[in-house]
């Protein structure tokens, strides 16, 4: 890695990569024809959704596939070596020193056991080991300030459990770039982080990569994100480049319809409009298409997409944007944003003066002796939709879970179409708390993974109907098309669904409870983004047929998209409230307008 002072006006490439691809033992190929370089202090950012192979490119680049499959042809080329011929032992010198990689999760990469300060050292150790002591300190102290973090003692002997996610991402980061890599490969590096921390968390990384020169590979779903970060994207699709292009030209005029189907997918802070899913799923390995591998879910296709692989070709407005489709000339307009924007026109007026459904005052929360929310009070519509946001710790979920019965440590009153609401699930009668239901963040944990969809919806009528257990067939069936399910999914165990479905089986237990009320708790961020847009389009049509919406999360692009009213959270109290539109046009307190400025948006205003 070059010093700050010694990276030239002309950057070099730092990267190439050569037709790489790779397989499955068996010979079932995962990624192929894989071409790119990127130069010193540039961002390439892989995107697309699960499936599409961008994380076993990231790892390739490493030399490295997970168990099972194998890197089959190709040529990684760092610092004139190339990764793909080099032995264990030489690999192992490159891995951290040449390229190094910056996972997703820092709670599961950074050992539990050791402190911050015997991380740094550990990877000098290994990587650096001619340092001398005082030069390795050194190193420790400056690499710890380039990536914000404090260098007292105090905090180098603390362990991993003792930092926020923030600080224990910027410890990866510390430890990536204390080797000073050529290369750095980041793997969806903000994902868990709320977006606050994320955009500090991006903009260190920019810094980083410009100041030092060196080259990143981010890994990522999030395009508002790739947006703010990328110099160059890369969107793949069923293991191949779709299209490649700089960022400037895939956000402003993105030629491949899957490219154009992603960006249509994302909400974003700026548009007053509903996402559009793209149709269909991504296939599985085994089930690509042969010729054009998007052909099954694409408007544009024709006979020869079913059967030939669409080369990837340069368009003629840039040497550097290249694209693989048959199709090209049949896209004459410009592309523009393509959200639903019918009926999207504020509800809070329409709602008028009817009494609330929900009433929460006075709210206090304490946990481990410590209070997490203080004084919150608000109230809810019938069809109302009310977003909660604010960074991780902010109370958003310590209130929905109060709502639901499910804090015990919570005080204060709860008021139900104008009764009181008891603070304990356990204490509520069962004509009121079915009409109260909760869907998790993540759908692969909120299911029995040893019950198949019907079963786990028939307990739910049996729980709450026993008398309706002669009907509960239809009830199975309806709940199932009212979240745009096949019925036929109803044997099916949650391995053998996706996650967009299995996210729609959290749904439609809910609503086999006939509830009035949906707590949404970050229900779409384990989803891939044409997943989220599809699950946003029915939590909206359900809001529409009389069901009152509380969503929690920390994209204010969904809030735009689906919200009615916005409470904003700061350390368990509320800072602001009022209508969408208004409070993300005109925020009045400080801490709104952060949270609005730290936004990723793929729109230029
Ligand atoms: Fe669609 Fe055909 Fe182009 Fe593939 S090659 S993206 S199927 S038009």
């Amino acid at each position: 890695m070059h010093s700050r002072l010694q990276l030239q006006s002309t950057p070099s490439v730092a990267i190439e990569v050569n037709n790489l691809g790779v397989s499955l033992i068996d010979g079932t190929t995962i990624v192929s024809e894989i071409s790119f370089s990127v130069l010193e202090g540039q961002i390439l950012a892989l995107v697309g959704e699960s499936g599409s192979g961008k994380t076993t490119i990231a790892t390739a680049l490493l030399a490295h596939t997970r168990q099972g499959a194998k890197i089959s042809q190709g040529e990684v080329n760092v610092a004139g070596l190339d990764i793909l011929k080099l032995d264990e032992n030489a690999l192992r010198r490159v891995r951290g020193k040449q390229v190094s990689y910056v996972p997703q999760n820092p709670s599961t990469a950074l050992n539990p056991l050791i402190t911050i300060k015997t991380h740094l050292e550990d990877v000098l150790k290994t990587h650096a080991p001619t340092l001398a002591a005082a030069q390795q300190q050194a190193r420790i102290i400056n690499t710890l300030k380039d990536v914000e973090l404090s260098h007292g003692d105090a905090f180098l002997n603390r362990y991993p459990h003792q930092l926020s996610g923030g600080q224990q991402q910027r410890v990866l980061l510390a430890l990536s770039f204390i080797t000073k890599p050529s290369v750095i490969v980041l793997d969806e590096p903000t994902t868990a982080l709320d977006v606050t921390t994320q955009a500090k968390v991006l903009l260190t990384v920019k810094k980083l990569c410009q100041s030092y020169g060196v080259a990143a590979i981010y890994v990522s779903h999030d395009l508002a994100v790739v947006k703010k970060i990328a110099d160059h994207v890369i969107v793949l699709y069923g293991g191949r480049i779709a299209e490649k292009a700089t960022a400037a030209a895939m956000f402003s005029h993105p030629w491949h319809p899957y490219s154009q189907g992603l960006i249509s997918a994302i909400p974003d802070i700026h548009l007053r409009s509903i996402p559009v899913p793209i149709v269909g799923n991504a296939p599985s390995l085994q089930s690509r298409a042969k010729g054009c591998v998007f052909e099954p879910r694409c408007k544009l296709a024709t006979l020869a997409c079913k059967t030939i692989v669409p080369p990837l070709d340069k368009i003629d407005i840039g040497d550097d944007h290249v694209v693989a489709c048959h199709n090209l000339s049949r896209q004459t307009d410009p592309f523009s944003f393509n959200h639903h924007t019918a009926a999207l026109k504020s509800r809070v007026i329409q709602l008028g003066t009817q009494p609330p459904l929900l009433e929460v005052k006075h709210l206090f929360a304490s946990y481990d002796g410590k209070q997490v929310l203080k004084d919150v009070s608000f109230h809810l519509k019938k069809g109302e939709c009310l977003a909660l946001v604010g960074e991780s710790g902010s109370g958003k979920t310590t209130i929905s879970r109060a709502i639901a019965g499910l804090n015990a440590n919570a005080a204060g009153g709860l008021y139900f179409k104008g009764q009181s609401l008891a603070l304990a699930a356990r204490s509520r009668s069962a004509a009121i708390s079915h009409q109260i239901q909760y869907i998790f963040q993540n759908p692969y944990q909120s299911l029995n993974p040893r019950q198949t969809v019907r079963q786990t919806l028939l307990n739910t009528v049996r729980h709450y109907f026993p008398d309706k257990l002669k009907d509960s067939d239809e009830i199975i069936t309806a709940a199932l098309i009212r979240v745009a399910l096949d019925p036929g999914l109803a044997d099916r165990f949650p391995k053998e669904l996706s996650g967009g479905e299995l996210q729609r089986v959290s749904i439609a237990r809910a609503l086999v409870c006939e509830p009035s009320l949906l707590i949404c708790d970050e229900i779409t961020s384990a989803l891939d983004v044409s997943v989220q847009a599809a699950i946003l389009e029915l939590i909206k049509s359900l809001q529409r047929n009389g069901l009152s919406i509380v969503f929690v999360t920390h994209n204010l692009g969904i809030v735009r998209s689906i919200a009615d009213r916005v409470l904003v959270l700061k350390n368990g109290a509320v800072v602001e409230s009022g209508e969408v539109d208004t409070l993300l046009d005109q925020p009045q307190q400080p801490y709104t307008q952060e949270l609005i400025n730290d936004s990723p948006s793929i729109v230029d205003l």
